[in-house]
């Protein structure tokens, strides 16, 4: 089972991976991805519009905050 997972987060630390969000419905997802061009024509799963990507470094971070008078809040940080 350890190993199992080591290989899992092993193969996702060699990802690019990207903050994925719908602009239409809000939808988002941290997204994981082979070459830094296999996102092109996603599809937000509840809406079926395209999804935008915000590619990260690995050491970046996000944090989503939604708050019913200020809306949608993302703020992006580095990992210490
Ligand atoms: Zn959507």
């Amino acid at each position: 089972m350890y190993s199992a997972v080591s290989s899992i987060v092993k193969s996702l630390s060699e990802c690019y991976h990207s903050f994925a969000l719908c602009e239409s419905c809000f939808w988002c997802a941290s997204y994981f991805l082979k070459t830094c061009t296999d996102n092109e024509n996603v599809v937000c799963p509840l809406c079926n519009k395209l999804v935008t990507f915000i590619p990260l470094e690995k050491n970046e971070r996000y944090l989503i905050n939604i708050e019913p008078k200020s809306g949608l809040e993302l703020e992006f940080s580095k990992l210490k």
